[in-house]
């Protein structure tokens, strides 16, 4: 049996000095049990925890590794450049490399600004959105999740609908300035713009939805999006800080052929350091030049470290074939899931595309299209198969809300055997859960 002592007692007196113990609360295990892992190190596709217990890696930094941990090109990039100064307060040659290859990357995109976080990059690209339009309402989805500025919190406290990220200290005029809608949901967009076009400063959305588990966008969403924002004026923003340079060396922009007006990226760009990024047609981008109206700085944005390590990731994704055998990889999950699903009579959907997927937790072959849906899911199964999946020596992410993130260094062996140690514990939890509920469950 798996012991977690050393964890434990750290937690214990970590919790004194850190609220939770932890920096960011899904750390905190708090949604699958609460008994969270300490970690002492990580190299490509495994984890070590500090009671020696060995993991390989289905959570990946919340996807910010793509290339599995500590991958040596980028190891080595970091080292060099700490020892020629890790930040300076001026630009460097890494910082204008980077830029040009993301530009050239993603025919979207004219410029980019480099920033420390998903946060700070959409923060600023909805502050463009409003300086470019004059106008102040955002429009977001149910259960998406862009960080967690003020801005970006906010949501309309009277909706009725139940919102991620959901906190106090929002004052009332920004919660005020923000619409919700349910991906997916062409007739409700259509509704808000009808009611409110002329005043809709941008729409915000993740291109594939990766914060409520893993929902698709529905064939024409997008296009539709982009029709209504050029309607009415509005500007098109495209979170791709999970998505960018995850299926394709560039925006999935490109691969979906939508024109967003402003592309922001983070987590896998950074190569494993912390960035973000905001991009996209110079007309807009222009705004955060100097004299201009909209004012974004960072004394540790586009720091040489970040710069180098982001540059060495991109060596390695700019490689001929690899976003191949990433899809390779998906293929090779993908059929081992379902094989296993299968014998164990598992009546779970997995939905995958690339190096992304997730499993809807709900007796239904229908892929699910909203929040409404992923609610709908049995979130105390998860929690079982969670630890279950741990015990078995797999890490997945501590809530159903996020997907299951393949790496390259992932070998076959590793996502086959995932996917047995999938089957056993879904197996398990239900069994365990029907005995529990007899009546009550469907399956
Ligand atoms: C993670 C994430 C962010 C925030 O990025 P941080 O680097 O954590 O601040 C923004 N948007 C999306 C879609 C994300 O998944």
């Amino acid at each position: 049996m798996r012991s977690t002592k050393t964890s434990a007692q750290l937690f214990e007196l970590g919790r004194t000095v850190v609220p939770d113990g932890v920096s960011s609360p899904m750390r905190a295990f708090r949604q699958v049990g609460g008994e969270p892992i300490c970690v002492a190190s990580a190299k490509g596709a495994k984890i070590t925890d500090v009671d020696g217990n060995v993991y390989t890696d289905f959570l990946n930094a919340f996807g910010a590794l793509l290339l599995g941990h500590a991958r040596d090109e980028v190891v080595e990039a970091i080292a060099r450049q700490a020892a020629l100064g890790s930040v300076v307060g001026l630009t460097s040659p890494l910082e204008h490399r980077l830029a040009q290859r993301i530009v050239d990357s993603t025919p979207a995109i004219e410029q980019i600004r480099f920033v420390c976080s998903g946060t700070e990059a959409v923060m600023t690209a909805t502050r463009i959105a409003r300086a470019h339009t004059g106008r102040n309402l955002l429009v977001k989805f149910v259960g998406s999740y862009h960080g967690h500025s003020d801005v970006l919190l906010a949501s309309p406290s009277d909706s009725g609908v139940k919102v991620k990220g959901v906190t106090q200290g929002i004052p009332e005029n920004l919660n005020r300035e923000v619409l919700l809608c349910q991906y997916n949901d062409e007739a409700q967009l259509k509704s808000l713009f009808k009611a409110h076009g002329d005043a809709i400063a941008a729409v915000i959305v993740e291109p594939y939805a990766t914060n409520m588990g893993f929902v698709r966008p529905q064939e024409g969403f997008m296009g539709l999006i982009r029709q209504l924002c050029d309607q009415h004026g509005s500007l098109f923003i495209f979170d791709e800080v999970v998505t960018g340079f995850r299926f394709t060396f560039g925006g999935i922009c490109t691969l979906m052929d939508i024109d967003p007006d402003l592309i922001t990226f983070g987590k896998i760009i950074g190569g494993g350091t912390p960035i973000g990024a905001y991009a996209g047609k110079a007309r807009f981008m222009q705004h955060v030049a100097i004299g201009s109206s909209v004012f974004q700085s960072g004394t540790f944005a586009a720091n040489p470290l970040t710069m180098a390590a982001a540059n060495a990731a991109l060596d390695v994704l700019e490689q001929p074939g690899f976003y191949t055998e990433l899809e390779r990889k998906g293929q090779v999950l993908d059929a081992a899931i379902r094989a296993q699903f299968n014998a164990h009579n598992i009546p779970f959907l997995f939905t995958r595309f690339g190096a992304l997927g997730g499993v809807a937790f709900r007796d239904s072959h229908r892929p699910m299209q909203s929040y409404q849906d992923v609610k709908t899911q049995h979130y105390e199964i998860y929690t079982q198969v969670h630890r279950q999946m741990l015990d078995r020596g797999f890490l997945m992410a501590p809530s159903l809300e996020e997907p299951i993130f393949i790496s390259a260094a992932h070998s076959a062996g590793d996502l086959e055997d995932f996917a047995v140690a999938l089957g056993e514990s879904v197996s398990a939890a239900l069994a365990a859960h029907r005995l529990a509920f007899p009546v009550l469950m469907p399956f």
